[in-house]
């Protein structure tokens, strides 16, 4: 990550009408979230086989299994913190400089750091709810696991004992067509389009910086690690989502400072 990258991100943010960021586990994983693919993480010691939409769907068992895991990771994504990139990314909206936050992340940690409800786009859902398939009453996810350390080991509806499925999208299971719907036309909308913290190796969520892409918007990709789409961007940082992003963040500060007021040329 070269100071000249940074400035260049910066410039970028400052003259775009429309910025969007898309977020993935990398962010999170700066708030003491592990990422699910990485070596050692979650996904090694449970077989992800077993935890479908289809077996969860599907089965007593199945749905039995999912909440024994859930019941071990959920209270880690509850005493998750948000970090210095979820806090830059919702300075960035309070500056006028984002459009909206497209985010493969569950964790709820952009909307705590500030971010409104509709500038953030969840293609994964959120882990903090959960809902009745049978009558769509909506809980919350704290509510769940207190059932869950109560002993409930497959929690039913207590209104009409029917299934409890988290906001979450199981493997297997289909992206929230309203949500996915909605990012692509804010990809295609935009002129400035920066992936912080993903490898791009999901999809179909991956195809957002396409999407962007197709219809002509600058291409930024923020990473510590390569990405399959790297050769496609304008530019390319690798480094942390938080130093970079608050750099970042700082440099419009003052740009904005220097000028004596905001003048840009703004989208909202
Ligand atoms: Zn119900």
């Amino acid at each position: 990550m070269s100071a000249g990258s940074i400035g260049r991100l910066a410039s970028l943010f400052a003259h775009a009408r429309r910025p969007v960021v898309f977020t993935g586990a990398g962010v999170s994983t700066e708030s003491g979230i592990p990422d699910f693919r990485s070596p050692g993480g979650v996904w090694e010691r449970y077989d992800p086989a077993e935890l479908t939409y289809q077996n969860f769907i599907g089965s007593v068992a199945g749905r039995r299994r999912y909440w024994q895991v859930g019941r071990s990771v959920y209270p880690v994504i509850r005493g998750a913190e948000p970090n210095a990139a979820h806090h830059a990314i919702a300075e960035l909206y309070r500056m006028g400089r984002l459009d909206c936050c497209i985010t493969q992340n569950i964790d709820d940690l952009h909307a705590r750091a500030g971010l409104p409800a509709d500038a953030v786009i969840e293609l994964h859902g959120n882990a903090t709810r959960a809902r009745c398939l049978d009558c769509a009453a909506a809980y919350t996810r704290d509510e769940v696991h207190d059932w869950l350390e109560r002993g409930a080991d497959v929690p039913q509806c207590p209104r009409c004992s029917g299934i409890i499925k988290p906001h979450t999208v199981l493997f297997g299971e289909a992206m929230p067509r309203a949500a996915t719907e909605e990012a692509e036309r804010r990809a295609r909308a935009c002129d400035l389009f920066v992936v912080i913290g993903s490898s791009l190796v999901v999809y179909p969520a991956a195809y957002m910086p396409l999407h962007a892409r197709d219809a002509g918007a600058t291409l930024a990709i923020v990473n510590l690690e390569p990405t399959p789409h790297d050769h496609r961007a304008d530019l390319v940082i690798r480094g942390r989502a938080g130093d970079v992003m608050g750099e970042v963040v700082a440099r419009l500060g003052a740009l904005a400072a220097g000028k004596g007021q905001v003048t840009w040329s703004t989208t909202r």
